[in-house]
């Protein structure tokens, strides 16, 4: 019997859980013997490798987070480290593996594939969404419905005390989360690091809104942006009169009852992963398309940077 075995990496999102008890439940039914690598490539080098069963599983559907932990690893970025998580891998008779996270990430099993031939398949876990070649990460649809909860929450006071809100979402240089926030819970105004903006291009039209009896502004900014975020809410208090809170969603983001979305996306990434392990496919990422679910080499998706797509952009560019 053949091992195969699966680790998370980087930021953990909603949605590893679902992976892992699928990941469990496809190997044992493939033929394969599945192993859990705990915290990461941290646990890798320290060997904390245990072979995994149903009842490792059982009950983790609906939690957000990583049952194995996850973590980012100075140490996985030496040689030295690597030959150790080597020997270990060897030690468990593994040498195909299953792995959760970022782009970071993936270099990093990249180069364990290079030096020393372990065979694998990424799959991009990451609330940013922010892998190039790839339409979705796991993780994002359980963040956008934590976000809308909270902006919906936030409408609520904002028009009780005719405010303006700025909300801060995550997503580092990429502003997917609060790009599609903004056009699903209806916000006024949207700011993300890949379009350009101008804050005085609004002060007029929300002065005049203000005058027609608007009560209160809701904005979503990304974290990426050129300014901070408590600078767009005092624009809104000195350029344009109104009051202003600043919300930073932060980590809340990250954790939750994974969505039936990302329960569906967990189970089919893990399958894909699988299949492309046992199809010989020894070095990839497996990307979500326009097109399905596809096989992409790592430098490819490393290489470049995330667009998002253009017609969507299009929805938040100033007329
Ligand atoms: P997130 O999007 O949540 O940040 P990520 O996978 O991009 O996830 P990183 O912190 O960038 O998160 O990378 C995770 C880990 O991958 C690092 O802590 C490190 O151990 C490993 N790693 C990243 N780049 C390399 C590299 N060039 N060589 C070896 N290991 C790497």
């Amino acid at each position: 019997m053949k091992n195969i075995a699966i680790l998370c990496s980087g930021g953990d999102v909603s949605g590893m859980n679902p992976a892992l008890k699928h990941f469990v439940e496809y190997s044992i039914k493939m033929g394969l013997s599945p192993y859990f690598i705990f915290d990461g490539f941290e646990g890798l080098i320290d060997n904390k490798i245990k072979k995994a069963s149903y009842d490792d599983v059982a009950g983790i559907l609906t939690r957000g987070g990583t049952k194995i932990g996850s973590a980012r690893s100075k140490r996985f970025m030496t040689k030295e480290s690597r030959a150790v998580a080597k020997k270990n891998l060897d030690n468990s008779k593994i040498d195909m593996l299953v792995v959760l996270g970022g782009d970071g990430s993936f270099r990093g099993i990249h180069e364990l594939h290079k030096e020393h031939g372990i065979k694998f398949c990424a799959i991009p876990s990451t609330i940013d969404n922010d892998i190039s070649q790839n339409e979705y990460c796991l993780g994002v649809d359980t963040a956008l419905n934590i976000i809308k909860s909270s902006i919906d929450a936030i409408r609520d006071t904002a028009s009780s005390f005719s405010r303006a809100f700025v909300i801060e979402t995550m997503g580092r240089d990429c502003g997917y989360l609060a790009l599609i926030s903004h056009l699903t819970s209806g916000s006024e105004l949207c700011l993300i690091p890949e379009v350009e903006y101008d804050l005085n291009s609004y002060k007029n039209d929300f002065k005049k809104q203000i005058k027609n009896g608007r009560r209160y502004f809701i904005a979503v900014v990304s974290e990426g942006i050129k300014q901070e975020t408590k600078e767009i809410a005092e624009w809104f208090e000195n350029e344009v009169g109104v009051e202003s809170k600043i919300c930073v969603l932060g980590h809340i983001q990250r954790g939750g009852n994974p969505t039936v979305y990302d329960r569906l996306m967990a189970y089919k990434f893990v399958n894909h992963a699988v299949d492309a392990l046992l199809g010989g496919i020894n070095s990839s990422v497996v990307c979500y398309t326009k097109n399905g679910f596809i096989h992409k080499e790592i430098d490819e998706v490393t290489s470049q940077k995330y667009k998002i797509d253009q017609k969507l952009l299009n929805y938040i560019k100033k007329s």
